[in-house]
């Protein structure tokens, strides 16, 4: 499985101008070969390479692995449309060859066009525990004047064995998490947060100059952040519980969603929402690491089925939050109903067996 990790450098003054000098200058290259691209209509990577290596060598004074790497993103930039001329920002990410990077304790060596440096560098747990895995690529970038490195690394998952048991795990809005087990997880923090930053960014937005503009990234990214942060903390509780119960994780399967009648409106309010398929990523990756088997299940009668006598009706959803079954009077709050019901279904037989399509990053799968 691949995931991918950031740290951040701590580089002195005197190596943040070569961090930015080597940038800057990757990306003019990457501007100079897109020109030759355009003009001699050649987008392929060895083509490119050809042509424009040794002209970059003797005057960019970036090492062979950079300019590769430069030769390499022109031609994956043009690779998505060749209809307009690829611009590259001057200070655009740029990517490290593993081969000029070394990675230390709590420092990495990167090459620059003031030559190597040891920079110092911080990170989270989740990416220390990454770097031993790292392969591959890393990227070079800024935000806000700090300096980062992203790199991937390839986990080993440890063989599944089917539980006998789940927790099912309803995911929403208004709840973010409901459980089998009778967790709720209320999204009215996240939300509230939600709201309040749609209301301030019409209100920028208005005004539209560009220290609103700038106030509202700002403000954006602490929503994002906040979110992230919450979203991490409820996937890392839920596959704790089920790493020590024995248990696997059962979630709805969202791409076949043939349940257009019953819940359009719940569907809706969910589909596009970024923090809710964020969380379902972060279980999926937090689950497979830890050896807990993620199965999705067919969603249809998750909201209007009576977990006690079985009758589907929609009826038996009174409203948002509540749950009565119109035939044997069982009750209770919808949203644990359903995540009863997704754990039901899950033993009984996983509908989706294939929970991998949950790893790829959200947005990137239409099982999201
Ligand atoms: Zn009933």
């Amino acid at each position: 499985m691949k995931l991918t990790a950031t740290v951040k450098l701590q580089p002195d003054p005197e190596q943040r101008e070569f961090l930015r000098e080597t940038m800057e200058r990757a990306n003019a290259l990457c501007n100079a070969v897109s020109d030759h691209a355009w003009a001699s209509k050649q987008f392929g990577r060895f083509q490119l390479q050809r042509a424009t290596y040794h002209a970059a060598k003797n005057t960019s004074g970036l090492s062979a692995q950079v300019i590769i790497r430069c030769i390499a993103k022109v031609s994956d930039a043009y690779k998505q449309d060749k209809k307009v001329q690829r611009v590259f920002r001057s200070l655009g990410a740029i990517a490290y060859d593993d081969r000029i990077l070394r990675w230390q304790e709590g420092r990495v060596s990167i090459w620059t066009t003031g030559g190597r440096q040891w920079i110092p560098f911080v990170c989270g747990d989740h990416a220390r525990k990454l770097l031993a895995s790292r392969r591959g690529e890393t990227d070079l970038f800024v935000r806000n004047g700090q300096w980062f490195l992203t790199f991937t690394a390839n986990i080993e998952v440890p063989a599944l064995e089917t539980p006998e048991d789940f927790i099912g795990v309803d995911l929403g809005i208004v709840n973010l998490a409901a459980t089998s087990d009778g967790e709720i997880v209320s999204g009215a923090q996240v939300n509230g947060l939600r709201v309040r930053h749609e209301r301030l960014r019409k209100r920028l937005q208005a005004k539209g100059t560009r220290g609103a503009k700038r106030r509202l990234k700002k403000r954006s990214r602490k929503q994002h952040r906040s979110q992230q942060h919450t979203n991490h903390r409820i996937a890392k509780q839920l596959v704790a519980v089920a790493q020590g119960t024995g248990r696997g994780i059962a979630l709805e399967d969202l791409k076949g969603i043939r349940d257009r009648v019953s819940a359009p409106k719940r569907q809706r309010s969910r589909h596009g929402n970024w923090g809710f398929a964020q969380l379902r990523h972060y279980i999926a990756y937090k689950a497979a690491l830890a050896g807990v088997p993620v199965v999705l299940v067919d969603p249809r009668n998750t909201s209007r089925m009576c977990p006690e006598c079985g009758a589907v009706d929609e009826a038996n959803r009174v409203s948002q939050s509540r749950f009565s079954c119109q035939s044997c009077g069982h009750s209770g709050l919808a949203d644990l109903v359903a995540a009863e019901n997704i754990r039901r279904a899950a033993v009984n037989r996983p509908y989706c067996p294939d929970a991998n399509t949950l790893l790829a990053a959200p947005g990137q799968s239409s099982c999201l």
